[in-house]
Order: structure tokens, then sequence, then C-alpha cells
């Protein structure tokens, strides 16, 4: 196994190497690190997970350590998609460079311009940046590029999700055509690939495993959903998501929730901490001092469930995750496997939950075909704990209508558990997503009896709802408890 020690690496950079405590470099940094040495282009397709930023950072810090930076003009540009990443790729800089004087500075949203400003005119070594803001800088003329020697894209396939690749081009523009580029994406898309034969230059291509692939360590799972109905569907996940989390017990020390819309996120983060568990949101909408300190709470182990949107959870590096819970099928199928890969990390045990509802039954289809293997189906929690909330009476059965008595079932779940449910109306109300509206599973009965103007739906729904079957209440006829020998003999 090749050691940090045979690349050629700076020797105080070696040192802090070794106090982070790595010893052996990853796939990707184990190809990247000698390329990039050498002073040549790089394309990384490496995800987040993999080792990809020491990938840069290690060869940035060996190379930059000769030579000062000049007053405003920065000697090596890093791009980053969120405000996130770009903190987090400050802080690698900090890991490894702590024996090596090099300065840097961020230029994120959410900080002030001046303090940016005071720093940029000292002169840098290593600038951090998200495109909007660092065009925003060069606009005002505090900027200058044409002593950039080495530029890195960092994610790249997000900038693109993120519409920042015009950005990227007009960045590429402004720094010398001399530079060394250092590009990693965790795909290949084809716009990504127009990018890379443009600005690169006979780039040294590492690609290493994708995540899933490489992280046996997760066991994946998914729940299938019926909403009762559609517009019960957010509540219901959102209770699915409790019942979930509550099975597993302590094992589930920490969680990030990942839903597909900001709004979700902000619902879901309201819905648990009503329901008194120790949530937060984060989401690009959210300043960034209220971001910073949710980080950091999660990081510190102080907030137990991250409540996260894709973008606001990308590249996040947070060492012991035990568990992910999609709220949602993710839209691309390669997030999917960006979110499981939040838990499991470094060879620990994760476990990945996933609530997949009807409509995005394909999406799920596209998560499987990606990852090349079918994802474990467990119960509907909710469906095991009370499954009478769920069944209709079958055409020609005994009659399976739901009792008062039937309710209470083994587990105890009756009117505490009814009430338990309680505040989700209430929760609906504030949410954005679901109307308020009486639980299905508090009054499973009447959901099932015909509506006043339901025929409609009546007459393309089920033939289950057609054999009405009135139940008898707490005054069931007694011969009806017998058994046939008991009813013969009477
Ligand atoms: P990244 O892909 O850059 O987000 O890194 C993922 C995680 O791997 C981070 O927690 C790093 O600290 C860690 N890491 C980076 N390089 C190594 C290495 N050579 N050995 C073990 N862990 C590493």
């Amino acid at each position: 196994m090749t050691k940090f020690s045979e690349l050629n690496l700076n020797p105080k950079v070696l040192k802090a190497i070794e106090e982070a405590g790595y010893e052996s470099p990853t796939p990707i940094q184990e190809g990247a690190i000698p390329a990039a040495l050498e002073g040549r282009d790089v394309l990384g397709i490496a995800q987040t997970g993999t080792g990809k930023t020491a990938s840069f950072t290690l060869p940035m810090i060996t190379t930059l350590a000769r030579g000062r930076a000049r007053a405003r003009m920065p000697r090596s540009l890093v791009l980053c998609p969120t405000r996130e990443l770009a903190a987090q790729v400050a802080e690698n800089f900090d890991t490894y460079a702590k024996h090596v004087k090099l300065t840097k500075a961020l230029l994120i949203g959410g900080v002030s311009f001046k303090e940016q400003d005071a720093l940029i005119d000292k002169g840098v070594d290593v600038l951090i940046a998200t495109p909007g803001r660092l065009l925003d800088h060069f606009e005002r003329g505090k900027l200058i590029l044409s002593d950039v020697k080495i530029m890195v894209v960092d994610e790249a396939d997000r900038m693109l999700d993120m519409g920042f690749i015009p950005d990227i081009e007009r960045i590429f523009g402004l720094v010398p055509f001399t530079r060394q580029t250092l590009f990693f994406s965790a795909t290949m898309a084809n716009e990504i690939e127009r990018i890379t034969n443009t600005f690169l230059s006979n780039p040294a291509r590492i690609e290493v495993a994708r995540q899933a692939t490489a992280s046996e360590t997760i066991e994946q799972a998914a729940v299938f959903v019926k909403p009762s109905r559609r517009d019960r569907e957010a509540t219901e996940k959102r209770r699915v998501l409790r019942e979930l989390i509550d099975a597993e017990g302590e094992a589930c020390t920490n969680a990030i929730v990942f839903c597909n819309r900001k709004v979700d996120v902000d619902v879901v983060a309201k819905s648990l901490k009503k329901y008194g568990y120790n949530a937060a949101p984060i989401h690009g909408d959210l300043d960034q001092s209220q971001r910073t300190r949710t980080l950091d709470g999660f990081r510190d182990g102080s907030v137990r469930l991250l409540i996260a949107s894709d973008v606001a959870a990308r590249g996040l590096d947070v060492p012991s995750v035990s568990h992910v819970f999609n709220f949602d099928v993710p839209g691309h199928a390669e997030d999917y496997v960006h979110r499981i890969g939040r838990t499991g990390r470094a060879g620990r045990e994760g476990k990945a939950y996933t609530i997949v509802v009807p409509k995005d039954e394909k999406n799920f289809e596209d998560v499987e075909k990606l990852i090349q293997k079918e994802i474990p189906r467990v119960e509907n929690p909710v469906k095991a704990k009370a499954p009478e909330a769920e069944e209709a009476p079958s055409e020609g059965a005994a009659p399976k209508s739901p009792r008062r008595s039937e309710r209470k079932s083994p587990r105890g779940r009756g009117k505490a558990e009814e009430r338990a449910e309680a505040p989700a109306e209430q929760e609906s109300k504030d949410a954005d997503a679901a109307p308020a509206s009486p639980a299905p599973d508090s009054k499973p009965e009447k959901a099932e009896r015909p509506q006043k103007g339901d025929n409609k739906r009546r007459s393309r729904g089920s033939d289950k709802s057609d054999n009405n079957v009135v139940g008898m209440g707490d005054h069931m006829p007694e011969f009806i408890a017998l058994s046939f020998e008991e009813r013969r003999a009477s």
C-alpha cells in the first residue's frame, strides 16, 4: 500500500497529515496528488467522502509553500458550489497547512465584504470562493486574477445543477491561460464533459468507484407508503419518519433527514420539534450564522436530527452519522448515492431508509438501476402498528371494519396513540403541505364509508368500497363470539 511519505509532498505537509491521523492516501489521493505535483491538469471523478478535498489541498500547499502572494493577486483559486463546502475546504487548508506559512481568504455570501476585502488587499495564497461572490468582488475591482497559478473547480456537477456553469466559464476566461486546473465532479454529464474538453489541457483522469458500491457498510431499506388520501401524503410520511426514528431507538445517535424541497425541510424540522425530537433545518435560504450554528450543533452532538436539502448537505463532512432518512426519493438518482454516503463513512456502519410514495416509484426505480442493486423493502411501521387503519374490508369476507374494541391493538395502540397523532392536525395547519383534516388513522372507519359527492371516486375506485360493511359498535350479539361447536351445543 502506498504511503503519503512516498508522494513527494512537503515534509511539513506530511507532518500535518500524520497529526491528522492519516497514513495511506485514498485512491483519489493516490491518483491525483502525483499528477498535480508534476504540474499536470487533473480531472477527478469522485464524490465527497472519497478524500477528494485532500487530493487537491495537499499538492496545492506543497506547491504554494514556495513563493509569496502579492496584494490583491491571489495565487490560487478554489471554486465551490456552496458556502458550506467552501468553508470545509478552508478548514482542510487549515488542517494541512498548519506548519506552512500560507494565507487564505474565503469569499462566500453571508460574510461581510469589508473583512474579505482587507484580506485580499494584503494578498492571499489561496482564495476559496463561491462563483457568484467571486465575480462580485472582481466586478468591484477589488480582485486581480492574473496571478492565479492553480485553479480548482470542486463538485462541478453540483455547479451545473445550480446554474453556475456560465459563471465558471467566465472565471476560466479571467485567469491566466497557463494556469494548472484541478477539476472535480462526481459525474460526467455532457455539459461537464464539454467544459473539461474546453478548459483542461491533457488532464490526468482519475476515476474512483462510486460510493454506493464502495461502501458496503451502509444498510439500506425502503418503506413504501400508500397515503390514505393524496392531501394527507406529507402528514402520513412525517408519521412514518417518526416511527422509523423511534424504531431505531438509541442506535440512531444522529441522522440527516433529506427532503427534496426547501419548504419541506422547514416543515419536517418544525414537525419533528413539535413532537419533541431534537431537530434543526439547514438549507440555502437560512442566513449564514444560523447555518453555521446548526452545523456546529450537529457536529458536536447537541443537534440529533439535521433536516437538509441536497444542496446544503452536499459535501458536509460530519464523520459519524448513524442514519440517513430520505423523506423523499431524490429526483436525480445520483443524489441518492450522495445522501446515503453521509453515513457509513470510513468503514463505520450506517443505515439509510428511504420513504417511497407512489409518485416517487419511478425515481426509486432509477436509484436501484444506478446502484445496480435491489434495496430491501421493510414494512411500513405505521401499518405494522395499526393495520386496521389501512385495511379495507374485502369482498365477501367477514366484516373487517374496525371496531372500537379492535382498535385497542395488543400493542396497546388505542386512544392514547390517536391522541399522540393529534398534533399532526395542528401541524398541518401551519405547514404548507398538508391541509388540516382528520387523521385517517385516528378514525379509520369513517374513511371507508361513502361520502356525499364521493360517487365518482367510489365508482372508479376499488370494489371494496361498494361492499359496504357497517360495524356493530360495542354491541355485538353474543352468538357471534361463540365457536361453531359451542353454537351447535347451545
Ligand atoms: P472528502 O471526500 O474530501 O469530503 O473527505 C471525506 C473524509 O475522509 C474526511 O472526513 C477526511 O478527513 C477523510 N480523509 C481524507 N483523507 C483521508 C485518508 N487518507 N485516510 C482516511 N481518511 C481520510
